[in-house]
C-alpha cells in the first residue's frame, strides 16, 4: 500500500486523553457500553468467552457499506483526526483501532507524551511472559493468543519469537528515540544537499517533538524526505512518535515473519499484519480473518504477504 502520494498537509493532529474500550460482539454503540466495564477487568478466564463472542457474525456489520464500516467500529468516544495529518496516521496505523477479542485499542490516533502513554498503559490489563530471550508485555488477551499460536506453531515444529527486546511493548520515549534516529541524519544529508539550511534544520531539531512530526510531514511533501533510504516517507520506516502500535500492547515484532505457515497460525489466533511497510510487525486484531471486513479492513498484498489495512 505504498502510495504514491504524500499528500500531506500540515495541521494540528487533533489529541485527545487516551482510554479503552472494546465491543467483542457488535457494533452497535449500546452493546459497546453494555461491554465496556465487563471487559476492563478482562483476564484470561474470560477471554474464552469473548473470543468465542468475536466469532459471531455480526450482520449489522456486513451490511454496512465499506465506506462507514471502519468508522463505524471505532472506540465508542474514539477521536477521529479532523487534520489531514491525523487522517492519514489513520489510514496507515489505523487497523488497531477495531481490535476486538478482549483488545483495549486507544481513542486517540497519537499519544502526546509520556504521560498520556504511561496513563493508557496502567489503564489496561496486560500479563508478562517469556517468550524466546525476551520478556514481553501485551494485553493479557493478545498474550494469551500469542501463546496459543506459538503451542500451535510448536506442534508443526515452528518457532514464534520475538526479534528483540522492544518487539512487543514500547514507550513514548523509545518511539521517540526511533524517530530521532531517521530525522537527524535526514536533516544532515538535506543540509549538505543545500536542500535545507543550517539554521531551519536545527530549528526543526530543536522543535517539540509533536511540532516536529508535523514540520517533516510538511517538508516531505516538497519531496524532501526522512525514512532511511531517504527516498521516501519517514511513515514507512517509522512511525512517528505516540504513534506506535507498540504503545498500545498490541503489536509484536516476529523473527519469523517471512514464514508463510507461521503467518497462517498468528492469523488463526487473531495475529494479522496490518502495516504494510512492515513486514515483521503483527497486530493483535482478535478476530477471524473472515471477520475483518465486517471491522472495515480491506486486505492489500505486498511483498506476496496479505496485509489487513482501514478500508477508508
Ligand atoms: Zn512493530
Amino acid at each position: 500500500m505504498k502510495r504514491t502520494s504524500l499528500a500531506v498537509a500540515v495541521a494540528g493532529i487533533s489529541l485527545v486523553a487516551s482510554g479503552c474500550w472494546e465491543s467483542p460482539r457488535t457494533v452497535r454503540p449500546a452493546d459497546n457500553l453494555n461491554t465496556r466495564n465487563d471487559n476492563v477487568s478482562n483476564t484470561n478466564s474470560n477471554r474464552a468467552a469473548n473470543v468465542s463472542n468475536t466469532t459471531q457474525p455480526s450482520n449489522s456489520n456486513m451490511n454496512k457499506t465499506t465506506e462507514t464500516g471502519f468508522f463505524a467500529n471505532l472506540p465508542t468516544g474514539f477521536q477521529n483526526p479532523t487534520d489531514d495529518v491525523g487522517k492519514k496516521l489513520l489510514r496507515e496505523y489505523g487497523s488497531v483501532f477495531v481490535a476486538r477479542g478482549g483488545a483495549f485499542p486507544p481513542k486517540t490516533v497519537v499519544f502526546r507524551d509520556e504521560s498520556d502513554v504511561s496513563a493508557f498503559q496502567n489503564s489496561l490489563g496486560k500479563t508478562s511472559a517469556r517468550i524466546g530471550n525476551f520478556d514481553l508485555e501485551l494485553q493479557t488477551a493478545a498474550m494469551a493468543a500469542l501463546k496459543d499460536a506459538i503451542a500451535d506453531a510448536q506442534k508443526k515444529g515452528l518457532k514464534i519469537t520475538p526479534r528483540g527486546a522492544d518487539s512487543a511493548k514500547r514507550t513514548y520515549n523509545e518511539t521517540v528515540g526511533l524517530w530521532k534516529s531517521r530525522v537527524d541524519p535526514a536533516l544532515a544529508h538535506w543540509v549538505g544537499k543545500g536542500r535545507l539550511t543550517q539554521t531551519e534544520a536545527d530549528r526543526i531539531r530543536n522543535l517539540p517533538t509533536y511540532e516536529q512530526v508535523k514540520e517533516v510531514l510538511s517538508l516531505e511533501d516538497k519531496g524532501i524526505f526522512f525514512a532511511k533510504d531517504l527516498s521516501k516517507s519517514i511513515i514507512y520506516s517509522v512511525a512517528p512518535p505516540g504513534t506506535s502500535q507498540h504503545l498500545s500492547l498490541l503489536a509484536l515484532d516476529v523473527s519469523e515473519f517471512e514464514n508463510a505457515d507461521v503467518c497462517r497460525i498468528l492469523a488463526e489466533h487473531g495475529w494479522f499484519q496490518t502495516v504494510t511497510s512492515d513486514l515483521p510487525h503483527f497486530t493483535y486484531l482478535g478476530a477471524k480473518e473472515s471477520e475483518l471486513p465486517g471491522l472495515g479492513l480491506k486486505k492489500m498484498s505486498n511483498a506476496g504477504r496479505d496485509f489487513w489495512i482501514p478500508n477508508i
